[in-house]
């Protein structure tokens, strides 16, 4: 795990930058994404810095619980149990992660490709 999280992610978690927030707790934030792909688009985030999953060991498993669990949540908040959502963890720049701090995308409110592109 790098040392200082210098990410986006750190400085919302801090503070230092705003965010339309939607679900908090002591140890899990969740937020609109800024370039929503769906209507509904939703990031969770550990306040933990992560890094992506490679970066969680055996004593993040509660916490990585946690975050399905405040995705659960924030999914029937948003709406989304009729018609569900797609939960998304990009783990990798080669795989389309830019920002280096774990985070669950909950995209909902409209229909989904299988396989994703
Ligand atoms: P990734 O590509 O790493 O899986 O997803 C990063 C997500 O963070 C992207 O969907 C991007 O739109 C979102 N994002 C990047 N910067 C910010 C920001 O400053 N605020 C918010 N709310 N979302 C951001």
């Amino acid at each position: 795990m790098a040392d200082k999280n210098d990410t986006i992610f750190g400085q919302i978690i801090r503070g230092e930058m705003p965010a339309d927030k939607v679900y908090e707790d002591d140890d899990v934030l969740a937020f609109k994404d800024i370039n929503p792909a769906a209507p509904v688009h939703i990031l969770v985030i550990p306040k933990k810095y992560i890094v992506n999953l490679f970066d969680a060991d055996e004593e993040d498993t509660e916490l990585l619980g946690k975050l399905l669990q405040a995705a659960r949540k924030v999914a029937i908040e948003q709406g989304l149990e009729d018609d569900g959502f797609r939960l998304v963890v990009n783990n990798g720049a080669g795989v389309g992660q830019t920002v280096h701090h774990i985070h669950l995308h909950i995209l909902g409110g409209r229909s989904f490709a299988w396989p994703p592109g």
